[in-house]
């Protein structure tokens, strides 16, 4: 069994400021050290579930977080960016089921830690064929396009909800921290919490779980947080402009739909 995981930062335990996600930051080592925990107690967990092969994907800003030497020894890691796939790079090299690790709810979840969809600054919501997705949504389908099921998905309460009303209720879903408010949380300890995550990859290695398919053709719609965002990602080719905040763009699958949205952020993210 092929494992693949996809890791962020904001979702992990004792991770509450953005200031903590920042590679400045002097707390920047605490959190890459809690981050690359968090995803051993996924590998440990996944190896005793049957998993015999694990390619892990530092998801997060650079995405050079995660300490290799410090990482489970079976493990092979995905670093840095920009990368093709980006979140989600390595997934196109045959995976038999995905793991979400430290992930975030989508921007505008009531009592997300650190809720945002991709970019915290330019990006208002997301949606493939109409239905509002973050990023657990996103990933799980171009994950789908490639016919490889997430089982596990780690992070706050928040999430796990998320998670769970749009894989299904078999996904693990693995709650660290419950949110007062963007940047407040309660947190697991954090022995208690890596337990819970090698517990949950244990079981799911053998969960019913199916790939998040979304029907061809597929319509990402970006909504941005100002105008000045969503007239450099209009420059996308084939894009449509129905209103100021909004652009759209047509895809025959969802691959080409989640490369559309990843030109369309980086174009945002240029304004
Ligand atoms: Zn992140």
């Amino acid at each position: 069994m092929k494992l693949y995981i996809s890791a962020d930062m904001e979702g992990v335990a004792g991770i509450v400021h953005p200031d903590q996600t920042d590679s400045k930051h002097k707390e920047f080592d605490r959190s890459r050290r809690l981050m690359t925990d968090e995803v051993n107690a996924a590998i440990a967990g996944a190896l005793a579930g049957g998993a015999t092969e694990v390619l892990v994907n530092d998801s997060h800003g650079g995405m050079t977080n995660i300490l290799i030497e410090n990482l489970h020894k079976q493990a092979h890691l995905i670093s840095g960016s920009p990368k093709p796939l980006s979140m989600m790079q390595g997934i196109d090299e045959g995976a038999d089921v995905a793991f979400f690790v430290g992930y975030h709810a989508q921007a505008g979840t009531l009592h997300g830690v650190l809720e945002h969809t991709y970019s915290s600054g330019s990006v208002w919501q997301v949606s493939l064929n109409g239905q509002p997705l973050g990023e657990t949504g996103l990933n799980a389908a171009l994950a789908g396009h490639y016919g490889v099921p997430v089982a596990l998905v780690t992070g706050d309460l928040a999430v796990c909800r998320e998670a769970r009303e749009l894989l299904g209720g078999n996904v693990e879903a693995v709650a660290v921290k419950r949110s007062y408010g963007r940047t407040a949380a309660r947190c697991l300890p954090i022995a208690q919490a890596q337990r819970a995550i090698r517990e949950a990859a244990q079981r799911a290695m053998s969960a019913a779980v199916h790939p998040f398919v979304v029907r061809p053709p597929v319509t990402v719609t970006a909504d941005f947080a100002k105008t000045r965002h969503a007239d450099v990602a209009a420059l996308l080719p084939g894009s449509r402009r129905p209103n100021a905040r909004r652009v759209e763009f047509t895809a025959p699958d969802a691959l080409i739909a989640y490369q559309a949205l990843l030109a369309m952020l980086r174009l945002a993210w240029s304004a």
